[in-house]
């Protein structure tokens, strides 16, 4: 067996050696046992698509309760700098350690490694239960900012010395009166910049042109809050106008069009860019985007979006296509190559150590890892073999429950027929 090489971040994308080492945090609750099925799946379709010729060479990084037991610390300074060294990790879910000193452990990692995008493909596959007549309409891929808007975490107390300096500040300062119970208000404060936006928008654009998605949905909440989220639109539209070009085309050039030149104009302007292939770059409240994708979710395809509003559509449209258990997801920093793939449920301690996990969340978040690697026959062997494995009928309990003759089978066993089906 190979050693193993580093997977480095070379100007043009990553380099990516045939025994790549990638560290893993098993998580806490069920992460133990969905991770070693993914695991074995992964070992499996690397090995098929390779004959042997490939491996990944794992590497037990530490972090969640498994490491508190082991070193006294939820999160060793150990873990972020191998995942600084190798670039590259997946994890599964960790407990939130209460009065740790953080937030999570999750965020921690999110911003010591700066990975702004929190990226979550949602797509149905066939099969799964699922409250929507149409789950297959839904398919989008999710670039959810990761870094800024309120979940900075500057937040203060009510009550507190800090509070009342902050209070102080905006009264005798900028004037402001219109904090309707001061005695007891807490505050918080929401930094949305044109660098963040930038970055993450010029992320969600280049995926879109490289997959050949017809649209960029950017969605805020800019009518009320107009220069956080009304900034995040400015800036998005700025950007895809100023670096893209002809490659795209904005709903605010067809509103220039619109009220220089007519509707008629607007609407022809958009006919021939949807003709000659551009990229559509379109906007939406975000409330309205909440029912929209139960409506008409097939008008939507890339979308980007800040860190609040992302965090409930992600989890809004896991639902439609069948829940947290079959939901992947990333964070990562495209220009560094840094990137953490992780289920993006929790650990779900109702079921620990029973054996009846759904393991496919972290199955998926392993595609991607590979997909993201460059290794695409991989990505796609595991996602074909998951598909056919429930289509099969052939689940977890969280499935089976609302599946009619669906045969449940345990978190072990369903990896074994992920395998069986590649
Ligand atoms: P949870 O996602 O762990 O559980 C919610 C419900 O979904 C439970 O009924 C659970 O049994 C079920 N569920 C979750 N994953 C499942 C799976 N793979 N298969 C079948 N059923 C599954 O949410 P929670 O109970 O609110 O959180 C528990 C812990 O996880 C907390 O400490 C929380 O902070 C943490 N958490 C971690 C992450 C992460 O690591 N990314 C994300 C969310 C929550």
């Amino acid at each position: 067996m190979s050693e193993g090489k580093k997977i480095t971040k070379e100007t043009h994308g990553l380099r990516v050696n045939d025994y790549p080492i990638i560290p893993f945090i098993e998580g806490d609750g069920t992460g133990p046992e969905i991770w070693q099925a993914a695991q074995s799946v992964f070992d499996a379709a690397v090995s098929k698509v390779s004959g042997g010729c490939r491996q990944v060479i794992w590497k037990e990084l530490l972090a969640g309760e498994k490491a508190f037991k082991q070193t006294g610390e939820w999160l060793p300074e150990q873990t972020l700098t191998a995942i600084k060294e190798y670039l590259v990790a997946i994890k599964g879910p960790l407990m939130t350690p209460i009065g740790g000193g953080f937030r999570s452990l999750n965020v921690t990692m999110r911003q010591v490694l700066d990975l702004y995008v929190c990226l979550r493909p949602v797509r149905y596959f066939q099969g799964v239960p699922s409250p929507l007549k149409h789950p297959e309409r839904t398919d989008m891929v999710i670039f959810r900012e990761n870094t800024e808007d309120i979940y900075a975490g500057i937040e203060f107390a009510n009550g507190t010395p800090e509070v009342q300096k902050l209070l102080d500040f905006l009264k005798d300062e900028l004037d402001v009166t219109k904090i309707r119970f001061p005695e007891s208000s807490s505050l918080a404060i929401k930094p949305v910049s044109q660098e963040g936006t930038h970055r993450l928008v010029k992320a969600a654009i280049d995926y879109a042109l490289l997959e050949k998605k017809p649209s960029v949905t950017l969605v805020h909440k800019g009518n009320i809050m107009k220069y956080t989220e009304g900034g995040f639109k400015n800036w998005g539209y700025d950007i895809a106008e100023k670096d893209y070009g002809n490659q795209v085309f904005t709903w605010r050039q067809y509103e220039a069009i619109k009220s220089d030149k007519g509707v008629d104009a607007a609407e022809a302007a958009l006919k021939e860019a949807e003709q000659t292939g551009r990229l559509i770059i379109n906007d939406v409240i975000a409330d309205n985007f909440l029912q929209q994708i139960l409506l008409r979710p097939e008008n939507f395809s890339v979308v980007a979006t800040l860190n609040l509003n992302g965090d409930y559509i992600s989890d809004a449209l896991a639902a439609q296509v069948g829940g947290i258990g079959i939901a992947p997801g990333a964070n990562i920093n495209y220009d560094t190559g840094h990137a953490i793939f992780e289920a993006t449920h929790g650990t779900a301690p109702d079921i620990a150590g029973l054996n009846k996990a759904n393991p496919s969340s972290v199955i998926l978040s392993g595609a991607m890892m590979f997909d993201y690697l460059g290794w695409q026959d991989v990505s796609q062997l595991i996602v074909e073999a998951l598909e056919q494995t429930i289509q099969d009928k052939t689940v977890t309990s969280d499935f089976a429950t609302q599946m009619a003759e669906a045969k449940e089978v345990s978190t072990t066993e369903f990896a074994k027929c992920v395998i069986a089906n590649m």
